[in-house]
């Protein structure tokens, strides 16, 4: 497969979940960076033993996701306003894998429900077609080209060079854009989906994720944390 890459940014100072009200009373969560700093991120390739799709999809609370965002950044668009720029309303659709508008004309803040919508969205996917590997290969690939004409992915075909060797890669305008590629890239390696028997987060298995075809464990930590729970249990 030719090396995903994805040349991104994080803000430097992270950021701060913070309440919105609008203009109709109803007040919706937002996360702004603290600071317009930001540091340059770059992804050389697919890494499908610790996919940041996974990352994303494993968040739960809303402090997860504020972690996701300082560490891999935002998932549409590069540089996003701080609140002082905000005025009127914030709009937002939910419910598909649609470019959302995660902010009015005015301000683009990140709405917390937009992030957790795109989250279930990743999620409900591959849930849908790298579960366990059931699912027909026609099936698969008539979801897979939908998804990606729908989610309007792009990737620019692009040559870099290193230690005076030149690469040709595909360079993917999003992290959004990034994450569906490390999808087709899981279907590509027939890797399959899972859920860790201990700590219930979603992870991958078989060739080209570090993991046997049937783990049960996300890693080793949770193989000796789950053996001494059973341990604990028989003394007990
Ligand atoms: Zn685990």
């Amino acid at each position: 497969m030719i090396p995903i890459r994805l040349n991104w940014q994080r803000h430097t100072d992270g950021f701060q979940l913070r309440d919105f009200r609008q203009s109709n009373g109803l007040t919706v969560k937002i996360a702004e960076p603290r600071s317009r700093r930001t540091d340059a991120l770059l992804h050389e390739a697919i890494n499908l033993e610790d996919p940041i799709v996974l990352r994303l999809v494993n968040c739960e609370t809303d402090a997860d996701y504020i972690t996701f965002l300082n560490r891999f950044g935002a998932l549409e668009q590069k540089d996003i306003s701080t609140s002082d720029e905000i005025i009127g309303d914030l709009e937002y659709t939910l419910g598909s894998f649609d470019k959302p508008r995660s902010g009015g004309a005015v301000a683009n803040v990140i709405i917390l429900n937009v992030l957790r919508d795109r989250a279930l969205s990743l999620e409900g996917l591959i849930k849908e077609t790298l579960w366990t590997g059931r699912v027909d290969t026609a099936y698969r690939v008539r979801f897979l080209n939908e998804l990606m004409d729908h989610a309007e992915v792009v990737v620019h075909p692009h040559f870099v060079h290193a230690a005076d060797k030149m690469r040709f890669v595909l360079q993917a305008a999003t992290l959004f854009d990034f994450m569906v590629m490390e999808v087709t890239a899981a279907h590509e390696a027939e890797a399959v989906a899972t859920s860790c028997e201990h700590c219930r987060r979603i992870f991958l298995t078989g060739s080209l994720t570090g993991r046997r075809s049937h783990a049960k464990y996300c890693s080793d930590r949770c193989r000796v944390a789950a053996m001494r729970a059973r341990n604990a249990a028989k003394e007990g």
